[in-house]
């Protein structure tokens, strides 16, 4: 077999379907940098989901992409990319600052549509990675709640490259206290967005329910050169 195909299938086979709160486990595959034609092998192969990174690629591939499948965007978005990518979404989960909450609320609202939206949270406090702060998890579900245009679905952590795992778990648990903190009070929270190639099982243990795999699937990616 091939190897996207193989990689899908032995995902599919090894990730468990529910996390140990008894939440099915959703997979997203991360396709930056890889061609429409792998991404439908991935698809072909039991992807239901994926999730962009840059809104150039995502334009370039949308139509070559097999419908159906849910899209998801996993990236930085400058507000001004916005247009391109409304009502195309199903699921944005890089909704890491203010500024880009207001303007997606707005533009949602000129569209006469609601985005669906998970808050990003900076989980290792990292100064390369935007978000907001894990003190910062309630005070901006609350701002955001009060957009009219857009619909919180949970959030969604990046956690530090480290193989440092007691750190790792450490941290996904606390990112899994704030998510269950607003699933008591808000009954559309129903997505944890957590975990890579690198640490998705341990994500899952820590209560994560939807996962965002790119090497695990299409093996390492080759950047362009700059
Ligand atoms: C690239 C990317 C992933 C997948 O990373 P891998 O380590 O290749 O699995 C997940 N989430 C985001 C936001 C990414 O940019």
């Amino acid at each position: 077999m091939l190897k996207i195909e193989e990689n899908v299938k032995n995902l599919l086979k090894e990730i468990p379907q529910t996390n140990p709160f008894g939440e099915k486990v959703t997979l997203v595959a991360a396709v930056k940098l890889q061609s429409p034609n792998d991404i439908n092998r991935a698809i072909s192969a039991g992807i239901k989901d994926i999730g962009d990174n840059h809104v150039q690629e995502f334009r370039d591939k949308f139509t070559e992409i097999t419908p159906n499948v849910r899209r998801h965007f996993i990236g930085r978005l400058q507000t001004n990319k916005i247009k391109y990518l409304l009502g195309k979404v199903d699921l944005y989960h890089s909704v890491d600052r203010l500024n880009l909450a207001l303007e997606l609320s707005k533009r949602s609202a000129a569209a006469e549509t609601v985005s669906e939206i998970l808050i990003q949270i900076n989980a290792g406090n990292e100064e390369t990675k935007g978000g907001f702060s894990v003190k910062e998890t309630l005070e901006a579900y609350e701002k955001i709640k009060a957009l009219p245009a857009l619909k919180i679905s949970g959030l969604m952590a990046m956690l530090p490259y480290t193989e440092d795992y007691a750190l790792l778990t450490a941290l996904a648990a606390q990112m899994r206290e704030k998510y269950d903190l607003l699933r008591r009070q808000d009954e559309n929270i129903k997505h944890l967005s957590m975990g890579m190639s690198g640490d998705w099982k341990i994500c899952i243990q820590a209560g994560s329910n939807m996962i965002r795999l790119g090497t695990a699937i299409f093996g390492t990616r080759n950047y362009p050169q700059k």
